[in-house]
């Protein structure tokens, strides 16, 4: 199963992608996170991309595009993937699809999650990490439940990112809706896609997509 999840920052997408590559053993590509890996690892992509990103703005295709195209070949990837955070314009849409033409593989899902803005700010400014495991925890909304523990993996070592707050999100955003947003045009042309309602609860949504997906 190969599909893309679709909604700005803060839609739920790391921690819904979390919980879905348990259920069907596939893989999360998360471009954010490789970027950020990227980054803290100071190779020549890190070093040209963390300006960009600290500042709110979208990398360029040309790099992310590289980055996936070189992921989907290994060999954990073969039964499936969720791309979350890629595609992000349409340059990148046209780019995946041309990717996965040349393997001969398609897209199966596109799952447009949808959330009002100022919940969007709410979630991304609270949200935190753990280190060890991405599993993805609120301030007040979605703790730990042993604080200062992480639920899936049992380690104390959690981290927030630069770009999580109100200022910031403010560039997110209108990235998202000029470059990012087109995209549900752009699959619904091509009848795979499918929407949620993402202001629903964390197991509310799952149950969702897993009704789209099963
Ligand atoms: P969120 O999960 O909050 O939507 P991401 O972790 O996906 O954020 O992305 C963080 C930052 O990384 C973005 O603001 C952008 O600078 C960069 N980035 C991630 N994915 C892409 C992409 N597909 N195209 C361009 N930039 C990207
Ligand atoms: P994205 O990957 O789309 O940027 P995340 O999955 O990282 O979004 O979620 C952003 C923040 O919102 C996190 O702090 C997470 O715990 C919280 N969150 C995610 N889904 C929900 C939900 N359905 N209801 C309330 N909070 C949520
Ligand atoms: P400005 O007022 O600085 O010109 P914008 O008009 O681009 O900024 O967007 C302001 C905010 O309105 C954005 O951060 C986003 O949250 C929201 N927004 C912009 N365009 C849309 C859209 N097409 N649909 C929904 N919300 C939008």
């Amino acid at each position: 199963m190969r599909l893309i999840l679709l909604g700005p920052p803060g839609a739920g997408k790391g921690t819904q992608a979390h919980r879905l590559i348990v259920k069907y053993g596939i893989v999360q590509l998360s471009t954010g996170d490789m970027l950020r890996a990227a980054v803290a690892a100071k190779t020549e992509i890190g070093l040209k991309a963390k300006s960009v990103m600290d500042a709110g703005s979208l990398v360029s295709d040309d790099i992310v595009n590289a980055i996936i195209a070189e992921r989907v070949d290994q060999p954990d990837c073969a039964n499936g993937f969720i791309l979350d955070g890629y595609p992000r314009t349409l340059q990148q849409a046209d780019s995946t699809e041309a990717m996965l033409r040349s393997k001969g593989l398609k897209l199966d899902h596109v799952i447009e999650m949808r959330v009002d803005d100022d919940v969007l700010v709410h979630r991304v400014s609270g949200r935190y990490t753990c280190a060890n495991c991405g599993a993805v925890y609120h301030d007040t909304d979605r703790k730990p439940r042993t604080e200062g523990v992480c639920d899936d993996c049992g380690h104390s070592n959690f981290k927030r990112r630069p770009d999580d707050n109100a200022d910031v999100m403010r560039t997110r955003l209108r990235a998202y809706y000029k470059e990012t947003s087109p995209l549900v045009g752009y699959y619904h042309c091509k009848g795979i896609l499918s929407f949620i309602d993402g202001m629903k609860s964390i197991d509310e949504v799952t149950a969702d997509l897993q009704a789209i997906l099963e």
